[in-house]
């Protein structure tokens, strides 16, 4: 009782201080957008100046980049998944331990809340579930009746790609497979089109760097999430680039060049990075609407930016599109929290012990109550591993081989599941789930009656 209490203590508190951050930053889905700018071109950064790195170039300064958010992967009350299967964050006993702690922890969830708020709101809270390479199109539920309300069918899959298509600043559009990309791979260039409507037109930079001139075009897209029900991974496609405009090309023995950071030097090519990611948290207060119209808004300091004004904000979207979006915001907020209290860890899987191996844990082994106190949380394949070693007891068998054909496939290129355990970072949970005393072969401990309702007695 007394870490629940005290958890709900400090969600009181969380709710207070998104209350006040609302209040003192009326702008704050622009603020986190222009953090979001940031941290794709950091990304974007890396991966052009890694000297190993062959596909993301200055001839080629576009990456994509996947930004994972928390997901409910399982159904709530037995209900369909519902859209936004947002989790903001998760609060546990030990997050709240003391008055520091608890600030550290409320803060890292703001952040992560804030984010996946603006993702969402950006691309209307629409998602793919992505199962087995299949992409399904999921909408809020009043999203779904406005879409199925449209009578001419024409006019309903144009409403229907406008709802699916990236939020997306720049120039021109990058098209195609996003989504079906690595993290970091590079944008082909023929997946980039012209003439696509975008949120925010043109954000120009131009200036130089010690004599060395320079004129860019900021491209940054968000795409709808992708719910990949296979990897248990949830994220959206982000794409950060940068156009090399026309400004800065020359004529060399007769030739036009383009002349791009490429060529310049390490220093001055730091200064360049540095000086961009300082001028873009300038955009900020530009993206803010104003009273009054303007072209444009010109920044000037070291570079000039130029920002064109009042050409986003969330209500810049359809008034029926941001009445949803609304809407989900609100129902996005707490409900998904997940707290993880002692005595309510039971009712937060929502089930009693299963029947085949005593633990507590939900269909897809993401979560498993072991014991008392401890939940062990997987990811990736490794939910995967547990669920053929579970399915071989409930068919009878004490063990599985290693050497299984499915769970060989499952490892994949680790080979074998404790490598999988070992180099995602499980080492432990990988003792505490399996017993391998019999070599060759796997087991889930708690069939063997091993650790089970035993509470460890770990020091804090
Ligand atoms: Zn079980």
């Amino acid at each position: 009782m007394k870490d629940r209490a005290r958890i709900e203590k400090y969600l009181r508190r969380y709710e207070q201080g998104l209350d006040t951050y609302e209040n003192e930053h009326p702008h704050w889905r622009i603020e986190v957008l222009v953090s979001l700018i940031q941290w794709g071109l950091k990304s974007l950064r890396h991966h052009v100046e890694d000297p190993r790195e062959r596909q993301v170039t200055w001839g080629n300064p576009f990456a994509e980049l996947h930004y994972e958010v928390g997901w409910k992967w399982e159904s709530r009350n037995g209900r369909d998944v519902a859209p936004g299967g947002h989790i903001f964050g998760e609060i546990t006993p030990k997050d709240v331990a003391n008055e520091a702690k608890a600030n550290t922890a409320l803060a890292r969830i703001m952040v992560e809340q804030l984010n996946a708020m603006t993702l969402a709101d950006a691309t209307n809270w629409a998602w793919y579930e992505k199962r087995k390479n299949y992409y399904t199109p999921v909408f809020p539920i009043e999203t779904t009746a406005k879409l199925n309300a449209i009578k001419s069918k024409r006019a309903r899959r144009e409403a229907f790609v406008e709802l699916m298509r990236p939020f997306s600043i720049g120039e021109a559009r990058v098209e195609a497979s996003v989504g079906k990309l690595k993290s970091g791979q590079r944008v082909p260039r023929r997946m980039r089109k012209g003439n696509q409507p975008m949120d925010i037109p043109g954000i120009q930079l131009s200036g130089e760097i010690n004599g060395r001139k320079f004129d860019i075009g900021l491209i940054f897209e968000i795409h709808p999430l992708i719910a990949d029900y296979d990897q248990k991974k949830a994220y959206h496609p982000v794409v950060a680039g940068l156009a090399v405009l026309g400004g800065n090309a020359r004529l060399v023995d007769g030739e036009m060049v383009q002349d791009t950071p490429a060529d310049w030097p390490k220093g001055d090519r730091e200064k360049f990075w540095e000086e961009l990611l300082v001028e873009i948290a300038k955009i900020t207060a530009a993206l803010i609407p104003k009273a009054e119209a303007e072209g444009s808004v010109i920044l000037s300091v070291n570079s000039q930016i130029k920002v064109p004004a009042n050409c986003w904000s969330p209500e810049h979207r359809s008034a029926t599109i941001k009445q949803i979006a609304d809407l989900q915001s609100l129902a996005g907020e707490l409900q998904d929290f997940r707290v993880h209290a002692i005595d309510s860890a039971g009712a937060q899987l929502g089930q009693p012990p299963c029947q085949v191996c005593g633990w507590i844990h939900d269909k897809g082994f993401a979560q498993i109550r072991i014991n008392e106190r401890d939940i062990i949380t997987l990811r990736g394949i490794l939910p995967d591993i547990v669920t053929l070693v579970h399915r071989a007891h409930e068919k009878g068998f004490r063990a599985l081989s290693t050497k299984d054909d499915e769970l060989a496939k499952v490892c994949g290129g680790y080979g074998n599941p404790c490598k999988a355990f070992d180099d995602l970072k499980h080492r432990e949970d990988y003792k505490r789930l399996f017993d391998t005393s019999r070599r060759g072969f796997i087991s889930i401990r708690g069939v063997l009656g091993k650790n089970r309702n035993k509470s460890e007695s770990s020091p804090e």
